[in-house]
């Protein structure tokens, strides 16, 4: 195994918080629908795919070094958001704490010297200043708007999915 106990542990767990983020962003993704927002519901039900691909990217990892792959139980995500700016904000929110729990795991790598880890990791800090800087964009798309001009936003996010890819 080319990667310690503990950080086969610590990249485990990250599965399971990459998989949490898809849970939460599916049920995002089901508020918006219920709000009737759909193209909100569309970009969030993505984003569930993104973050699933994130654990499945890590699970690769673990597998490729040599590791065991745990799985660990899901929390049950919030489903009572009041409002779609209160969702988007949760967001930005549930993206600035995965931001931190990589930067543990990269610190974990760098003290280990474990570079081969170090360097599966960097895709995901390049990948974290993305996440946050496009969930904040859209929080401030949502505040300009006010609750009233959603559709709108909906138009302009349908606008912005269609031309940008991954
Ligand atoms: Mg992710």
């Amino acid at each position: 195994m080319m990667i310690s106990k503990q950080m086969n542990a610590a990249l485990s767990k990250q599965i399971a918080n990459e998989m949490g983020a898809s849970h939460k962003y599916l049920a995002m993704a089901y508020c918006f629908e219920d709000m009737g927002l759909k193209v909100f519901a569309r970009r969030f039900m993505e984003q569930a795919n993104e973050e699933r691909g994130h654990a499945l990217k890590i699970a690769q990892f673990i597998q490729n070094v040599g590791g065991r792959v745990v799985f660990e139980g899901l929390d049950k995500p919030k489903c009572d958001y009041k409002s779609a700016k209160d969702i988007v904000q949760a967001a930005v929110d549930s993206e600035l704490t995965v931001t931190a729990q990589i930067n543990d795991l990269m610190a974990k790598s760098e003290k280990e010297k474990d570079y081969a880890t170090r360097s599966f990791l960097q895709w995901f800090v390049d990948e974290q200043v993305e996440e946050v800087a496009t969930m904040t964009e859209l929080l401030q798309l949502v505040s300009r708007a006010g609750e009233a001009n959603l559709l709108y936003v909906e138009a302009r996010l349908a606008s912005m999915m269609s031309t940008q890819k991954d």
